[in-house]
């Protein structure tokens, strides 16, 4: 029979009031719950670390809040050039960081040329390969200034850039490099006349521009050309000719590879290598040796002692050569963070990467409100 008292006592009762009750996971659970191990034949605690109450058992609530994500969620920029940009997300989930990657490989848009139109073709490469390659040149400019050519569009100065490329190799001339620098701007759009329709209707061009592109002012001052100007397209041999108008227009990566604005963008989660005793003499040295990344130095404790320390944690890339066959199995744990991502971005040249990252945070966030309008 239970009384009054006992009920008043278990309505109150809260075990995290229990000042002999250790609130919170144990550290080899938190370990497990926040680091994947890497073990020779293979990484273990791999599961994500958003959790949705497996330990609300033990008092610990892991579920996802906005508070804490506001909280913890920061980005630090490590190194950050016109092309390539290296930075740590920390605090977030491997799907935000993948969806992040996926964003910028296949969404952010850029100007790729799009149509070719050869007039003449009289080296090796057939038309459509040489196409194919001109297809794939980087394009230095802002994709934000265009718009997208639908299919029932003119191409106008808003939706298309044109470029030309005629070089001829002479006669007794050695052979000609053809690179990208050869492809000139048209800022009044094609040149290439299309067929007329009487002989007083004035001759059509491919494109319909109402106004020179570098009257705009977003280009007065500044061409637009190729990101990259020693690609090579094609090689010429004496009397051979390439004559070509390429037509660029606006796209994403998902369409095809040549909108993708960046060379690659990757992750990896942050390596931690911990020592879990005291690696002496010999084995310092072996383990110094053993590491190709310089992870580990050897630290001089006087008296002939020498000891293994890890130095530069961040240069692991857990190839698992230090655990295996040195015999220090017991002695290296070879983690990584999983909420902490070494992030890079390699730009092709249309935008800088900071600027891509950025773009790919609106288009998440349109995707995010996107999904909040479709349930509400
Ligand atoms: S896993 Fe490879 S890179 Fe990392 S510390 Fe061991 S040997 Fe060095």
């Amino acid at each position: 029979m239970v009384t009054e008292e006992e009920k008043i006592f278990a309505k109150n009762f809260n075990i995290e009031d229990l000042s002999d009750v250790p609130s919170g996971l144990p550290p080899h659970l938190k370990v497990k719950q926040n680091r994947v191990l890497s073990k020779n034949d293979a990484p273990i605690d791999t599961q994500d670390t958003i959790y949705m109450g497996g330990d609300i058992s033990v008092g610990v609530d892991e579920s996802v809040k906005l508070k804490n994500f506001y909280e913890d969620f920061k980005v630090d920029v490590i190194s950050c050039t016109e092309t390539d940009m290296e930075f740590d997300m920390i605090g977030i989930d491997a799907a935000f960081a993948n969806a992040f990657r996926r964003i910028l490989i296949a969404e952010v848009p850029t100007m790729a040329i799009e149509k070719v139109l050869i007039a003449y073709n009289t080296s090796v490469i057939i038309d459509e390969v040489l196409a194919h390659r001109i297809g794939l040149i980087p394009i230095a400019v802002d994709p934000r200034l265009f718009e997208y050519l639908s299919e029932n569009d003119q191409p106008n100065e808003k939706n298309t850039i044109v470029f030309k490329l005629h070089v001829k190799c002479p006669k007794g001339a050695p052979r000609l490099r053809v690179l990208t620098n050869e492809l000139i701007w048209l800022p009044n759009g094609s040149e290439f006349l299309k067929e007329s329709g009487g002989s007083n209707s004035k001759p059509k061009t491919y494109t319909s521009f109402s106004c020179s592109q570098d009257s705009l002012p977003e280009f007065a001052n500044n061409p637009i050309a190729p990101s990259h100007l020693d690609i090579l397209i094609a090689k010429l041999s004496p009397g051979q000719e390439i004559e070509l108008e390429a037509h660029a227009i606006k796209g994403i990566g998902k369409t095809h590879a040549k909108w993708s604005p960046v060379g690659t963008a990757w992750y990896r989660m942050l390596p931690e290598v911990v020592l879990l005793g005291e690696v002496e003499n010999e084995q310092a040295e072996q383990l110094v040796k053993a590491c190709p990344q310089n992870v580990f130095d050897i630290e001089d404790m006087g008296n002939g002692r020498k000891r293994a320390t890890v130095a530069q944690p961040r240069n692991c890339t857990l190839c698992s050569e230090c655990i295996r066959d040195t015999g220090l199995e017991d002695l290296v744990d070879l983690r990584s963070v999983k909420n902490h991502f070494i992030f890079k971005i390699e730009s092709t040249g249309s935008l800088p990467p900071d600027v891509l990252f950025t773009e790919a945070v609106k288009i998440m966030e349109d995707k995010c409100e996107r999904v909040i309008g479709d349930l509400s």
